[in-house]
């Protein structure tokens, strides 16, 4: 404005000197004029500047304004890093006065162990670095932030300018958003789970390491492809669309699939499928979650196995047995076909097991059951019901000459001898025969049925098959229930043993104890041994019951000798089939030495017959149980009819008198004369006697005059319970008396 003014009045001094020159007031009219129009130029020039200043001023709010309010933090630091000039933004990321932040070093808003790398960067020769670092909010509790810094340094500083300007840019939800990301892919690259994501139109964008691992497949070999490479050919394409209609529908979809790896193995695996929507609610991914369930199926075939089939011969066990016909009887009916049941039991397979051990036992069972089996048709099933005992199901028969064939081709299959370890075993098999919808509407019917013809089959003399007729009489079926009953008995450990006292008929005192078996049926209450044991004989369940019942006597003697009282001997009594068992001397000792009882006070009773039939071995066995120190009884003697001769050459201690011919001493001449022969002889044997069955005071009294050693019966006592003994023995009662002991 100054210099404006002061033109002008130069300008005018100019004039007026030229009008004091030139006269002329024209010139000076014209001067005036002049001087008007730069008045005019002036003013004009001073509007334009006023606009000027307008816009400048409103600029310079407008920068402020931005330069304050800007998302970014700025400010100008000098060369040592002080803040020179800052903007609000800044202020309020740190929330800090703007006085606090002017004059003070900006690293004092870094945590300690960032402030290297803003060293770093002021240090740099480069005019433009960028870097992401920390900052503390001023704010108490604040959490940390994550910045961008860019500084730029500024070209020729000159004084209040600075050196670096500086721009910082909050990233703290973005470098959250990264941390997760980071955090979930190192989750997915580690789950053992196999990881697949295919875009909308079916082509793989991602697997992970996992699935690498599964698949035999690479992520670049995947990548771009479909899923469909890895089909197993194991499913139908129904299997396909149902699953992808459960995905379109729901979303997602679960379960079982089969899969191919690279190398060409097909295996399960448990997949879950499940739909990443875009932000329009479309679908845009597709997330395959897997595991491969290898194990887990082997594991579950394996308990099938275990569940279903028998471990020995691999055959159905009678589970799935059962199962199958049950699905065959459903069938049948419907169609209104016939079925076969053939019950096959070996004959004697116990003597082989029993003898030969178990594990020969099995291999018996293997190759019976390879017999069996290519003897059958495809259709139908052979399974082992345990034991030695199989069943087959012929599906779809015609009648009885179809069942009748196959039974007569299994029995001529079973005529080859076995070779067992080297050495050539015979065996047969009984088999009975029952049909659907002739012998019964029910699975249990026909196997009832097929079980009692097994039966008459036995009866019949083995090696044999016999059909049910519906007139297997009620004998058959009472004879089977009772074996039922039996093996349950043994199972459940529900024997009893009772025991009769016999008496020195010198001294009067008791000598010693017979065990003797006991049952109490649940509902048909005591059943005598000689109905069950014949049974027990049959089965080959006596053998068990046998050791069964050794391994109590021993402990109940034991016992007794642990009150003090003196029971002399106990004897049991082993049946004929058990006495055969080749292994019986060493099972005797086994359990002898577990129970720890002495074998000297122990007997065993035997009868005639069956020591008579095998002779030799009968010698063999009894001289090594009598070499134990057991002595050896012949029980029911006189019943046998064995030559004396024989009788002489086997190792016994005591004589067993039948109770048959003391029953009717003294009266009947007959019996006096054998009871007497019997004794003289066994004296001069030096075979001590027991007479068994003395009922009388008279029986008692004509034994002891002809020199009888002792005696057994209810007279003396009846066989009782383990603590009537031992009220018994306490008692002492006097010679002769009846006890008047309960019968057992
Ligand atoms: P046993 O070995 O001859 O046993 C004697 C049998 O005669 C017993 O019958 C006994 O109760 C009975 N008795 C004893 N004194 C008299 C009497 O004065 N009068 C009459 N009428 N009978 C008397 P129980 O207990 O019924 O046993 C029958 C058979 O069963 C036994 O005959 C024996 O052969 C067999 N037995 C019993 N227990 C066992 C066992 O643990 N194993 C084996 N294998 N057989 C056994
Ligand atoms: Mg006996
Ligand atoms: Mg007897």
């Amino acid at each position: 404005m100054d210099t404006l003014r002061k033109l002008a009045e130069q300008r005018l001094r100019q004039a007026l000197d030229r009008s004091r020159s030139e006269t002329d007031t024209r010139d000076v009219s014209y001067l005036l004029h002049d001087l008007r129009v730069h008045q005019i130029e002036l003013e004009m020039q001073n509007d334009e500047l006023r606009n000027t200043q307008a816009v400048l001023s409103a600029s310079r709010d407008r920068f402020s304004h931005l330069y304050n309010f800007s998302p970014v933090s700025y400010c100008t630091l000098d060369q040592r890093g002080i803040v020179i000039e800052c903007n609000l933004t800044l202020c309020r990321l740190l929330n800090r006065e703007r006085s606090e932040l002017i004059g003070y070093p900006l690293g004092r808003n870094l945590p300690a162990e960032d402030l290297p790398i803003l060293q770093d960067m002021f240090s740099q020769r480069d005019p433009a670095v960028e870097n992401t670092l920390r900052l503390r909010s001023h704010h108490e509790g604040a959490p940390i932030l994550h910045v961008l810094l860019k500084l730029q340094r500024v070209e020729k500083p000159i004084e209040d300018t600075g050196h670096w300007r500086a721009a910082i840019s909050d990233i703290t939800s973005l470098h959250q958003l990264t941390e997760e990301l980071r955090i979930k892919s190192a989750a997915i690259e580690n789950t053992l789970e196999g990881v697949l994501i295919t875009r909308v139109d079916g082509t793989i964008c991602f697997v992970n390491a996992a699935f690498e691992k599964t698949t035999g497949y690479s992520l670049q070999k995947v990548v771009g492809k479909n899923p469909n490479i890895l089909h197993s050919g194991k499913h139908t394409s129904s299997f396909y669309q149902d699953m992808w209609q459960a995905i379109t529908h729901n979303g997602h979809w679960r379960g079982e699939i089969w899969n191919r790896r690279a190398n060409g193995e097909i295996y399960p695996e448990w997949m879950s499928i499940s739909t990443v929507f875009d932000a329009s609610k479309k679908p845009a991914y597709y997330v395959g979650v897997f595991s491969d369930i290898t194990t887990e199926e082997n594991m579950r075939q394996r308990l099938h196995k275990l569940a279903y089939y028998d471990g020995v011969t691999d055959l159905p066990n009678r589970h799935l047995f059962m199962d199958r016909l049950g699905q065959a009887i459903a069938d049948a009916r419907r169609n209104h076909r016939k079925l076969a049941l053939l019950f096959i039991d070996l004959d004697r397979f116990k003597n082989i097991n029993d003898t030969l051990g178990h594990s020969t036992g099995d291999l018996l069972l293997i190759e019976v059951s390879r017999r069996i089996a290519a003897n059958l048709r495809e259709v139908d099933t052979v399974a082992r019901m345990g034991g030695d005992e199989f069943m087959i199901l012929l599906s779809n028969i015609t009648g009885d000459k179809d069942s009748l064939l196959i039974a007569n081709k299994l029995l001529g299959a079973m005529a080859d001898p076995f070779d067992l370890e080297g050495r050539q075993y015979h065996i047969s098999a009984s088999i009975g025969i029952s049909h659907f919808p002739a012998d019964g509407a029910e699975a249990e019917d026909i196997i009832r049925h097929a079980d009692i013809a097994m039966y008459q089959a036995k009866a019949q003399g083995r090696n044999t098959y016999y059909r049910y007729t519906g007139a297997a009489d009620e004998k058959q079926t009472a004879h089977l229930d009772l074996e039922n009953d039996l093996r349950h008995a043994v199972r459940l450990n529900s024997l009893d043993l009772h025991y009769q006292l016999q008496k020195n008929l010198t001294d009067g005192r008791w000598s010693g104890v017979e065990a003797l078996l006991r049952w109490h049926h649940p509902e048909r209450g005591f059943i005598p041994p000689a109905d069950f044991i014949p049974i027990a004989e049959e089965t080959g369940l006596i053998v068990d019951i046998g050791y069964w019942v050794l391994r109590r006597a021993c402990k109940q003697f034991l016992a007794w000798q642990r009150d003090g009282l003196d029971v002399g001997r106990i004897s049991i009594n082993l049946s004929p089939h058990q006495f055969l068992q080749s292994n019986l001397v060493e099972r005797m000792r086994e359990i002898l030495d577990e129970t720890g009882m002495s074998p000297h006070h122990l007997g065993v009773e035997i009868t005639e017959s069956a020591a008579m039939p095998n002779f030799l071995y009968s010698v063999r066995t009894l001289e090594a149980l009598r070499e134990m120190g057991v002595a050896i009884y012949i029980d029911d003697f006189g019943t046998g009819f064995s030559s004396l001769s024989h009788l002489r050459r086997l190792p016994i201690d005591i004589l067993k008198i039948d109770r048959s011919f003391v029953a009717d001493t003294p009266g009947q001449s007959d019996d006096v004369a054998i009871v007497r022969a019997i004794i003289a002889m066994a004296r001069a044997m030096n075979i001590e006697i027991v007479a068994e069955g003395i009922e009388a005071d008279e029986q008692l009294e004509f034994l002891r005059q002809e020199g009888c050693h002792a005696g057994q019966g209810y007279l003396l006592s009846r066989p009782v319970s383990a603590v009537e003994v031992t009220r018994l023995m306490r008692e002492l009662p006097a010679e002769g008396t009846s006890t008047g002991a309960s019968n057992g």
